[in-house]
């Protein structure tokens, strides 16, 4: 666990600023699961899912938000608005006994997409510490 978390920091691309994979999932050029959206908001099913459930929470325009680290005055309100689908999403996928949600920020944090993005784990019992 511990090299697949080194190789995963390796390969983790640096916070460019520029367009990601999340950008083409937004505009429907790549598909993906989606499990909820609104005007402000994308909810879709993780590729490759570390739990049950694993949902990625994200604002659909970014405003450069690459990771929770950037976030500035002016995003509280999408802030607000991520977490609290990201509640819905738990209830619409039945996680009535208990979820995480997680944001990776940065080469320690093990991102790898820099668009903001919350992670919704449940449906197994999880473990604390996350490695
Ligand atoms: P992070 O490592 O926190 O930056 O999370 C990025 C997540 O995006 C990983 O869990 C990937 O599995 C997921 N991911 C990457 N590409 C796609 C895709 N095309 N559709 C759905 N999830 C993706």
């Amino acid at each position: 666990a511990n090299e697949e978390a080194a190789a995963r920091a390796a390969a983790a691309t640096a916070d460019t600023g520029g367009p990601t994979i999340f950008d083409k999932i937004v505009s429907k050029e790549i598909p993906s699961s989606v499990v909820y959206e609104d005007d402000k908001v994308l909810a879709f099913r993780d590729i490759n899912p570390q739990a049950p459930v694993h949902v990625l929470v994200i604002p659909k325009v970014r405003d450069g938000l690459t990771g929770l680290s950037k976030a500035e005055p002016r995003h509280a309100e999408i802030l607000g608005q991520l977490l609290y689908a990201a509640k819905v999403v738990a209830e619409k996928e039945g996680l009535a006994n208990g979820y995480r949600v997680v944001i990776n920020d940065g080469a320690e944090g093990c991102q790898s997409v820099y668009h903001l993005h919350l992670h919704v784990l449940g449906g197994r019992q999880l473990k604390w510490p996350p490695g």
